[in-house]
């Protein structure tokens, strides 16, 4: 499987250092506060799974699934929710994981609904973010790592379902895409 990577963009012991650093950053800015995970599936669980353990405390998480129109590698920002919440958010303090932002479309959709469900706050917390999600106004208050413009998986993150348990981020050789 990892010969079917080009490029390692980031390692998993650098993801590891990093989530260990905004786990600590996060606990500290939510103390004494309702705290909600909440992750979208299925690209967050290996970045909900190793962030919710290097918390200093105990938070509760919770998951949605959702579609979106998009065609190929973009996203079109019309969503469809496949799995709803199990919790009702009402004065929860919800902090959004998320594995990648691109354009930001598909989170400032689920930024709006949560909000809209009288959440006392909804902020995001993504592992990457690419160059594209400068240009929409999501605003996501905890990222990782700003990675250049090139489609990566790996750590949760697939290609047609594939390579999401490569342990690190990377790009795909050109072959596996002929
Ligand atoms: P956005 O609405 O921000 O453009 O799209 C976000 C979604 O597109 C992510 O949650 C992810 O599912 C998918 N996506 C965007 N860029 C990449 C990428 O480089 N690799 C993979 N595997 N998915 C991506």
């Amino acid at each position: 499987m990892g010969a079917d990577l080009e490029r390692v963009l980031i390692t998993e012991a650098e993801i590891l250092v990093r989530l260990d650093e905004l786990a600590g950053e996060i606990w500290h800015d939510y103390e004494g506060r309702d705290l909600l995970l909440v992750g979208v599936l299925k690209g967050a669980v290996m970045v909900m799974s190793d962030f919710m353990r290097a918390l200093p405390g105990t938070a509760p998480m919770d998951w949605m699934a959702i579609s979106s129109y998009g065609s190929g590698t973009k996203s079109s920002g019309v969503v469809r929710i496949l799995k709803d919440l199990d919790t009702d958010i009402t004065g929860k303090h919800v902090l959004i994981v998320e594995d990648i932002v691109d354009s930001g479309l598909t989170l400032s959709w689920i930024r709006a609904n949560l909000e809209s469900r009288s959440a006392a706050s909804v902020e995001i917390m993504t592992l990457l973010r690419k160059p594209d999600a400068a240009k929409v106004t999501v605003d996501v208050r905890y990222v990782g790592f700003d990675i250049p413009n090139e489609f990566v998986v790996g750590y949760g993150l697939d290609y047609d379902e594939k390579y999401r348990n490569l342990r690190d981020v990377g790009t795909l050789a050109p072959h596996v895409y002929a």
